[in-house]
């Protein structure tokens, strides 16, 4: 087998703090040589961003470019048609026949997962690793889901990567979100304390009118 491959899959809409501490967390906790950053094209499960998949993608190229070891997949933005977590991990696994696929979701989004299209078979494609969230609680989740992390649940080591495994990243809870930073960018109000990519966003003038409720 070839070294474990992270993949961390996100609308990034737009990258921020959280996302770029929760991908170096997991390259460090796996000693993952490599982390891919993947921004989705057009999401399945919410209304498509009014900024483009390119232009998403570049911010993320620009918050990583200091990172070792995180890297910008392309593969979703140059997609065409709704882009499918279960296609892109198929995609990588053809690719890279030799490679456990570890792959990072967010508390919110394991809760979401019975919405994905053939969840299950997803589950069975690589090691599943998920970061607690403020404001998603594991006692809330669907029973489906909860089944499914009791029975797969491993503790979080390289030692114990594995097809079909699931574990709970050790990170520290962090509060930031896309949501809270475009409602900040909405207002005009600085956001470098949220993002790498502050000034980038800011002149590009994106996100001032915001659809969020602000
Ligand atoms: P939005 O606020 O628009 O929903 P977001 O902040 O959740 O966006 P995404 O790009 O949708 O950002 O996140 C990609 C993945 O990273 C998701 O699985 C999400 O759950 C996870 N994630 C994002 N921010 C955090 C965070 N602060 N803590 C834990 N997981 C996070």
């Amino acid at each position: 087998m070839h070294p474990p491959l992270g993949i961390y899959g996100g609308t990034f809409d737009p990258v921020h703090y959280g996302h770029i501490k929760l991908a170096g967390i997991f390259r460090d906790t796996f000693k993952l040589q490599e982390v891919r950053l993947i921004p989705t094209g057009v999401p399945p499960h919410r209304p498509p961003p009014p900024v483009s998949p390119q232009q998403r993608a570049d911010w993320v190229a620009e918050a990583i470019a200091a990172q070792p070891g995180l890297v910008l997949d392309e593969r979703e933005v140059r997609r065409s048609g709704y882009c499918y977590t279960i296609d892109t991990l198929r995609e990588l696994q053809r690719e890279h026949p030799q490679t456990l696929l570890v792959w990072l979701i967010g508390g919110d989004s394991l809760a979401g997962l019975p919405g994905w299209r053939d969840w299950q078979q997803l589950l069975e494609l690589g090691h599943l690793v998920v970061a607690a969230r403020p404001g998603f609680d594991f006692a809330t989740l669907p029973p489906p889901v909860s089944d499914q992390l009791q029975k797969r649940l491993a503790i979080a080591s390289p030692e114990a990567l594995s097809h079909g495994k699931i574990s709970v990243l050790p990170a520290p809870l962090l509060s930031v979100s896309s949501t809270a930073l475009r409602q900040r960018l909405a207002r005009g109000e600085d956001v470098s304390d949220l993002t790498p990519v502050a000034a980038s966003i800011v002149s590009s003038g994106l996100y001032r009118q915001s659809s969020d409720p602000v």
